[in-house]
């Protein structure tokens, strides 16, 4: 029985170290998820800024066409002043064109202001991209150190799976079977020591028949809270 135990204390051993393993290994593909969700962020960030920039020249272009239509009216009232015969008809006339001529002003200052606007917008898109293009390299970077550090992983637990493969022979099937499945439920360990009055795994206080009978070493007890397997530290050190 206190091989059996040995053996199985070292099978835990190498089932901890696994664990860790791939709980280490299980964070990358989050981390690289991440890092993508990132990049998408930082491309919406600077098509927002062309979209802004494209709506300032759309404005610009109406407010062009604005200029152009008015200019048109004036040409064409201008037309018309040789042709009035009463001075009611030429004023009202020169007063259109000279309203006109004045929203024509106005609007020109709109234009210089879009144009400023749109230089702006411009500086800040390149800027963006430089911004982006550095971002993006760094987040690549990650992302590469995540995959091989998966590989890395990878391959470290498959050399754990080679050790683990060579410790099952100390083990007789029907415990390893009993083993395996304690460790399927709690995930960290399947084999733990009594300390003091309580199982070691999950602290619930033992029943000093249970403890004498983990001292005895006839057979494998388990706590009946985590049915987690029972052995006594002190009988262990005894017989190595
Ligand atoms: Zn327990």
């Amino acid at each position: 029985m206190k091989d059996t135990i040995i053996a199985l204390l070292s099978l835990s051993e190498l089932d901890l170290k696994m664990l860790e393993l791939r709980t280490k290994r299980d964070t990358y593909p989050r981390e690289v998820t991440r890092l993508q969700v990132l990049k998408k962020a930082l491309l919406v960030d600077l098509n927002e800024y062309v979209g802004k920039f494209k709506d300032l020249q759309v404005s610009k272009n109406a407010l062009e066409q604005e200029v152009a239509t008015n200019l048109e009216g004036i040409k064409k009232h201008e037309g018309q002043l040789t042709q009035v015969k009463d001075n009611e008809s030429y004023k009202a006339l020169q007063n259109e064109i000279n309203t006109a001529k004045d929203k024509n002003s106005l609007l020109e200052e709109e234009i210089l202001n879009k144009m400023e606007q749109i230089e702006n917008s411009e500086n800040s898109i390149d800027k963006k991209k430089k911004d982006l293009k550095s971002q993006e390299d760094d987040l690549n970077a990650k992302e590469k150190e995540c995959h091989e550090e998966v590989a890395k992983l990878d391959a470290q637990i498959k050399d754990w799976m080679a050790k683990r493969e060579e410790h099952l022979k100390a083990v007789d099937t029907k415990t390893l079977d009993q083993y395996e499945k304690i460790l399927i439920k709690t995930k960290d360990t399947a084999i733990v020591s009594i300390e003091g009055q309580e199982c070691g795994g999950c602290h619930m206080r033992l029943s000093p028949q249970l403890i004498n009978e983990t001292m005895s070493g006839l057979g494998v007890q388990m706590c009946p809270d985590c049915s987690r397997m029972l052995y006594c530290k002190e009988k262990i050190s005894e017989t190595t």
